[in-house]
């Protein structure tokens, strides 16, 4: 779900009089070409790391018992696919896109860093800011379809000059969510 509500409350000044003072500081995680990833010390990032597989790497189970970097090193790997993949259905190449992402062991703790960022609660699974170039997501509702879903947002905000319609942005992000969720049959 893009937050185009975002502008709006800074537009409605429901927002504080500073926003870029207003970070949420996770972790860092591992960095890849697109993105730096940060998480909550309580994720579990063998978890995060298998969601996010969509290739179903072979090596991936023997790199599980391998140390936390090689497990981050595949990671950032499948986040830059997943990047890759998107752009390749929608036809909108990128490549000198760098944004973050923010993961949060719950969904409930998601919702309460956005409650301190922009004063509200929404019930979505993830979130899009595109003044941040930041995603949220939450590793208890995660599935490679959201995460999809909120990739696909990143790239329209970025490829588009003149962004399209809030409407048409979730019709093209949905689409890619579509099209991962029916490559991993997960329909
Ligand atoms: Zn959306």
């Amino acid at each position: 779900m893009i937050r185009f509500l975002v502008s709006l409350l800074l537009i409605c000044g429901l927002w504080g009089p500073d926003p870029g003072a207003a970070e949420e500081h996770l972790p860092l995680l591992t960095e890849s070409k697109y993105f730096t990833i940060y998480a909550e010390a309580d994720c579990d990032v063998t978890r995060l790391t298998t969601i996010l597989d969509f290739n179903r790497a072979p090596s991936l189970e023997s790199v599980m018992s391998q140390p936390a970097a090689d497990v981050q090193g595949v990671l950032a790997d499948s986040v830059d696919a997943i990047f890759n993949e998107a752009s390749e259905i929608l036809g909108t190449p990128v490549q000198n896109y760098k944004g973050k992402i923010m993961v949060f062991s719950s969904e409930k703790s998601m919702n309460a860093a956005f409650r301190r960022l922009y004063g509200v609660t929404l019930p979505e699974k993830g979130y899009y800011d595109f003044e941040r170039h930041t995603v949220f997501v939450a590793l208890d509702v995660l599935t490679l379809g959201v995460f999809s879903h909120e990739i696909a947002h990143a790239l329209v905000s970025h490829y588009f000059v003149v962004p399209p319609p809030p409407k048409l942005q979730e019709v093209l992000a949905g689409y890619v969510e579509f099209k991962f969720r029916k490559k991993t049959g997960d329909l």
